[in-house]
Protein backbone atom coordinates (compact mmCIF):
# COMPACT_ATOMS: atom_id res chain seq x y z
CA UNK A 1 0.00 0.00 0.00
CA UNK A 2 2.98 2.18 0.80
CA UNK A 3 4.12 1.49 -2.64
CA UNK A 4 0.82 2.08 -4.67
CA UNK A 5 0.25 5.83 -2.66
CA UNK A 6 3.72 6.95 -3.80
CA UNK A 7 3.17 6.26 -6.95
CA UNK A 8 -0.06 7.88 -6.90
CA UNK A 9 1.45 10.51 -5.82
CA UNK A 10 4.38 10.34 -8.26
CA UNK A 11 1.66 10.25 -10.98
CA UNK A 12 0.04 13.57 -9.68
CA UNK A 13 3.46 15.58 -9.99
CA UNK A 14 4.70 13.76 -13.17
CA UNK A 15 2.61 16.28 -15.50
CA UNK A 16 4.94 19.21 -14.20
CA UNK A 17 7.43 16.77 -14.50
CA UNK A 18 8.09 14.58 -17.59
CA UNK A 19 9.32 17.11 -19.75
CA UNK A 20 11.98 17.65 -17.46
CA UNK A 21 12.60 14.00 -17.01
CA UNK A 22 13.39 13.32 -20.53
CA UNK A 23 15.90 16.01 -20.66
CA UNK A 24 18.22 14.91 -17.67
CA UNK A 25 21.02 13.67 -20.25
CA UNK A 26 23.59 15.87 -18.61
CA UNK A 27 24.77 16.89 -22.17
CA UNK A 28 27.81 18.86 -20.16
CA UNK A 29 30.77 19.04 -23.38
CA UNK A 30 32.72 15.81 -21.78
CA UNK A 31 35.38 16.25 -24.39
CA UNK A 32 38.36 17.75 -22.26
CA UNK A 33 37.70 15.22 -19.44
CA UNK A 34 36.96 11.66 -21.70
CA UNK A 35 39.06 8.95 -21.28
CA UNK A 36 40.21 7.75 -24.83
CA UNK A 37 38.26 4.20 -25.45
CA UNK A 38 40.33 1.26 -24.99
CA UNK A 39 40.06 -2.29 -25.37
CA UNK A 40 39.28 -4.63 -22.91
CA UNK A 41 37.54 -5.26 -19.81
CA UNK A 42 37.82 -1.50 -18.30
CA UNK A 43 36.75 -0.27 -14.59
CA UNK A 44 35.87 4.12 -14.06
CA UNK A 45 37.08 4.47 -10.47
CA UNK A 46 35.70 7.72 -8.89
CA UNK A 47 37.27 9.29 -6.46
CA UNK A 48 34.56 11.02 -4.85
CA UNK A 49 34.49 15.25 -3.92
CA UNK A 50 38.01 17.09 -5.00
CA UNK A 51 38.80 20.20 -5.21
CA UNK A 52 36.73 23.02 -4.01
CA UNK A 53 34.64 19.90 -2.77
CA UNK A 54 35.68 18.43 0.45
CA UNK A 55 33.16 16.11 0.85
CA UNK A 56 32.41 15.25 4.47
CA UNK A 57 34.69 16.80 7.14
CA UNK A 58 36.31 14.67 10.26
CA UNK A 59 38.38 15.49 12.23
CA UNK A 60 41.53 15.67 10.83
CA UNK A 61 40.86 14.27 7.67
CA UNK A 62 38.46 14.92 4.79
CA UNK A 63 36.81 12.39 1.99
CA UNK A 64 38.38 13.97 -0.50
CA UNK A 65 41.43 12.65 0.28
CA UNK A 66 40.72 9.21 1.56
CA UNK A 67 38.27 8.51 -1.30
CA UNK A 68 41.67 9.67 -3.92
CA UNK A 69 43.90 7.98 -2.16
CA UNK A 70 41.85 4.77 -2.04
CA UNK A 71 40.91 4.81 -5.51
CA UNK A 72 44.82 5.15 -5.97
CA UNK A 73 45.68 2.32 -4.21
CA UNK A 74 42.50 0.25 -5.85
CA UNK A 75 43.85 1.01 -9.48
CA UNK A 76 47.67 -0.14 -8.43
CA UNK A 77 46.37 -3.23 -7.51
CA UNK A 78 44.30 -3.80 -10.28
CA UNK A 79 47.32 -2.69 -12.77
CA UNK A 80 49.63 -4.51 -11.03
CA UNK A 81 47.72 -7.70 -11.94
CA UNK A 82 48.67 -8.40 -14.93
CA UNK A 83 47.21 -11.36 -15.62
CA UNK A 84 43.50 -10.13 -15.25
CA UNK A 85 44.43 -7.56 -17.67
CA UNK A 86 42.06 -5.35 -16.43
CA UNK A 87 42.22 -1.19 -17.88
CA UNK A 88 41.54 1.64 -15.30
CA UNK A 89 40.63 5.27 -15.22
CA UNK A 90 40.59 7.28 -13.12
CA UNK A 91 38.04 10.27 -13.02
CA UNK A 92 40.53 11.99 -10.92
CA UNK A 93 43.97 11.71 -10.64
CA UNK A 94 44.78 14.80 -8.05
CA UNK A 95 42.51 17.10 -5.88
CA UNK A 96 40.75 18.86 -8.60
CA UNK A 97 36.81 19.73 -8.93
CA UNK A 98 34.95 17.20 -11.16
CA UNK A 99 31.49 17.65 -11.57
CA UNK A 100 29.04 14.94 -11.85
CA UNK A 101 27.80 14.98 -15.12
CA UNK A 102 31.53 14.90 -16.00
CA UNK A 103 32.74 11.58 -13.68
CA UNK A 104 29.73 9.79 -15.83
CA UNK A 105 30.88 11.11 -19.24
CA UNK A 106 34.05 9.60 -18.55
CA UNK A 107 32.85 6.59 -17.94
CA UNK A 108 30.85 6.28 -21.22
CA UNK A 109 33.33 7.72 -23.44
CA UNK A 110 35.43 4.50 -22.08
CA UNK A 111 32.76 2.61 -22.79
CA UNK A 112 33.75 1.24 -19.63
CA UNK A 113 32.23 -2.47 -18.18
CA UNK A 114 31.98 -1.05 -14.76
CA UNK A 115 31.38 2.45 -12.57
CA UNK A 116 32.57 2.31 -8.67
CA UNK A 117 32.31 5.68 -6.98
CA UNK A 118 34.31 5.92 -3.82
CA UNK A 119 33.08 7.37 -0.95
CA UNK A 120 33.13 8.64 2.85
CA UNK A 121 29.78 8.82 5.17
CA UNK A 122 28.88 10.72 7.92
CA UNK A 123 25.76 11.90 9.41
CA UNK A 124 24.32 15.44 10.46
CA UNK A 125 26.00 17.14 13.40
CA UNK A 126 23.33 17.73 15.73
CA UNK A 127 22.29 13.79 15.73
CA UNK A 128 22.61 12.12 18.04
CA UNK A 129 25.39 9.07 18.30
CA UNK A 130 27.28 10.33 15.76
CA UNK A 131 30.01 9.24 16.92
CA UNK A 132 29.15 5.88 17.50
CA UNK A 133 27.39 5.74 13.67
CA UNK A 134 29.96 2.96 12.00
CA UNK A 135 29.93 0.34 9.05
CA UNK A 136 29.96 0.11 5.23
CA UNK A 137 26.98 0.55 2.48
CA UNK A 138 27.18 0.20 -0.88
CA UNK A 139 24.47 1.31 -3.15
CA UNK A 140 23.13 0.85 -6.37
CA UNK A 141 20.91 3.47 -7.75
CA UNK A 142 17.06 3.13 -7.41
CA UNK A 143 14.86 3.90 -5.34
CA UNK A 144 15.22 4.93 -1.54
CA UNK A 145 13.59 2.18 1.04
CA UNK A 146 14.16 4.70 4.00
CA UNK A 147 14.92 8.23 5.04
CA UNK A 148 18.22 7.37 5.73
CA UNK A 149 18.90 6.49 2.32
CA UNK A 150 17.28 9.27 0.99
CA UNK A 151 19.08 11.45 2.71
CA UNK A 152 23.01 9.84 1.96
CA UNK A 153 21.86 10.37 -1.85
CA UNK A 154 20.85 14.08 -1.13
CA UNK A 155 23.64 14.85 0.61
CA UNK A 156 26.12 13.40 -2.40
CA UNK A 157 23.73 14.96 -5.09
CA UNK A 158 23.86 18.45 -3.26
CA UNK A 159 27.65 18.78 -4.45
CA UNK A 160 26.44 19.80 -8.26
CA UNK A 161 24.97 22.94 -6.41
CA UNK A 162 28.86 24.03 -6.51
CA UNK A 163 28.90 24.12 -9.92
CA UNK A 164 28.35 26.72 -11.97
CA UNK A 165 25.90 25.96 -14.41
CA UNK A 166 24.18 23.32 -12.03
CA UNK A 167 20.54 24.24 -13.08
CA UNK A 168 20.95 24.10 -16.83
CA UNK A 169 23.22 21.05 -17.24
CA UNK A 170 20.80 19.10 -14.69
CA UNK A 171 17.73 20.68 -16.12
CA UNK A 172 16.45 21.96 -13.07
CA UNK A 173 17.23 19.06 -10.67
CA UNK A 174 17.19 20.10 -7.24
CA UNK A 175 19.18 18.02 -5.06
CA UNK A 176 17.53 19.00 -2.13
CA UNK A 177 13.81 18.21 -3.30
CA UNK A 178 12.02 14.86 -2.83
CA UNK A 179 10.44 15.88 -5.71
CA UNK A 180 13.34 15.76 -7.78
CA UNK A 181 13.86 12.17 -7.07
CA UNK A 182 10.62 11.28 -9.48
CA UNK A 183 12.98 10.27 -11.89
CA UNK A 184 14.16 7.82 -10.66
CA UNK A 185 11.30 5.65 -9.79
CA UNK A 186 9.97 6.55 -13.59
CA UNK A 187 13.31 4.93 -14.82
CA UNK A 188 14.14 1.08 -15.45
CA UNK A 189 17.76 0.29 -14.98
CA UNK A 190 18.60 -2.33 -16.90
CA UNK A 191 22.38 -3.09 -15.23
CA UNK A 192 19.95 -3.29 -11.63
CA UNK A 193 21.01 -6.79 -11.24
CA UNK A 194 24.91 -6.42 -12.41
CA UNK A 195 25.05 -3.63 -9.85
CA UNK A 196 23.84 -5.32 -7.22
CA UNK A 197 25.95 -8.50 -8.04
CA UNK A 198 29.23 -6.30 -7.97
CA UNK A 199 27.92 -4.12 -5.01
CA UNK A 200 27.65 -7.58 -2.93
CA UNK A 201 31.32 -8.50 -3.61
CA UNK A 202 32.55 -5.08 -2.68
CA UNK A 203 30.41 -5.14 0.49
CA UNK A 204 31.67 -8.60 1.04
CA UNK A 205 35.12 -7.75 0.97
CA UNK A 206 34.57 -4.44 3.19
CA UNK A 207 33.03 -6.90 6.07
CA UNK A 208 35.21 -9.82 6.10
CA UNK A 209 38.70 -8.30 4.47
CA UNK A 210 38.67 -4.42 5.53
CA UNK A 211 36.40 -5.27 8.95
CA UNK A 212 34.13 -3.00 8.64
CA UNK A 213 30.32 -3.65 9.99
CA UNK A 214 27.64 -4.07 7.51
CA UNK A 215 25.31 -1.51 6.81
CA UNK A 216 24.31 -3.42 3.40
CA UNK A 217 23.56 -3.20 -0.16
CA UNK A 218 20.97 -0.47 -0.77
CA UNK A 219 19.46 2.30 -3.59
CA UNK A 220 19.08 5.41 -3.54
CA UNK A 221 18.30 7.92 -6.32
CA UNK A 222 22.40 9.15 -6.94
CA UNK A 223 22.71 11.40 -9.92
CA UNK A 224 26.33 10.01 -11.05
CA UNK A 225 25.51 6.11 -10.81
CA UNK A 226 22.03 7.42 -12.77
CA UNK A 227 24.00 8.95 -15.63
CA UNK A 228 26.01 5.97 -16.19
CA UNK A 229 25.54 3.21 -19.22
CA UNK A 230 27.16 -0.02 -17.59
CA UNK A 231 27.04 -1.33 -13.81
CA UNK A 232 27.40 1.19 -11.34
CA UNK A 233 27.77 1.04 -7.96
CA UNK A 234 28.54 4.02 -5.11
CA UNK A 235 30.19 3.22 -1.94
CA UNK A 236 30.01 4.58 1.40
CA UNK A 237 33.34 2.80 3.09
CA UNK A 238 32.27 4.32 6.49
CA UNK A 239 31.38 7.12 8.99
CA UNK A 240 34.21 9.67 9.26
CA UNK A 241 32.13 11.11 11.97
CA UNK A 242 32.78 8.38 14.30
CA UNK A 243 36.33 9.27 15.70
CA UNK A 244 37.44 4.99 15.64
CA UNK A 245 36.58 4.73 11.69
CA UNK A 246 37.61 8.23 11.19
CA UNK A 247 41.39 6.61 12.41
CA UNK A 248 40.76 3.66 10.02
CA UNK A 249 39.73 5.66 7.56
CA UNK A 250 42.94 7.44 7.41
CA UNK A 251 45.67 5.33 8.09
CA UNK A 252 47.60 3.76 5.33
CA UNK A 253 46.67 0.02 6.47
CA UNK A 254 43.04 1.42 6.91
CA UNK A 255 43.02 2.61 3.33
CA UNK A 256 44.95 -0.38 1.69
CA UNK A 257 42.48 -2.55 3.04
CA UNK A 258 39.16 -0.91 1.11
CA UNK A 259 41.07 -0.48 -1.64
CA UNK A 260 42.01 -4.44 -1.90
CA UNK A 261 38.28 -5.46 -0.78
CA UNK A 262 37.02 -3.15 -4.18
CA UNK A 263 40.20 -4.49 -6.16
CA UNK A 264 38.89 -7.88 -5.26
CA UNK A 265 35.48 -7.82 -5.91
CA UNK A 266 36.30 -6.22 -9.47
CA UNK A 267 38.31 -9.12 -9.82
CA UNK A 268 35.68 -11.96 -9.05
CA UNK A 269 33.08 -9.85 -11.05
CA UNK A 270 35.42 -10.02 -14.64
CA UNK A 271 35.84 -13.55 -13.21
CA UNK A 272 31.94 -14.44 -13.65
CA UNK A 273 31.36 -12.36 -16.21
CA UNK A 274 33.94 -13.56 -19.03
CA UNK A 275 31.81 -13.33 -22.04
CA UNK A 276 31.74 -9.13 -21.41
CA UNK A 277 34.97 -8.71 -22.56
CA UNK A 278 34.35 -5.28 -24.92
CA UNK A 279 36.28 -4.62 -28.14
CA UNK A 280 35.92 -0.77 -28.35
ZN1 LIG B 1 30.67 11.76 -0.83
Amino acid sequence: MIRFTRISTSLKSLASLAVGCVLYTFTGAPEALAANNVSGFTVVLDAGHGGRDFGCQGRKASEKEITLDVVKRTAAILEKSKEDSINVVLTRNNDTFVALDKRAAIANNASADLFISVHVNSIDKRSKGREKVHGASVYTVGLHKSDANMAVAMRENSVIELEEDFTEVYQGFDPNSSESYIIFELTQNRHMANSIELASLVQDGLIKHAGRADKGVRQAGFLVLWATKMPSILIELDFICNPAAENFLASDAGKQKCAEAIASAVKSYKKAHPGIIQSN
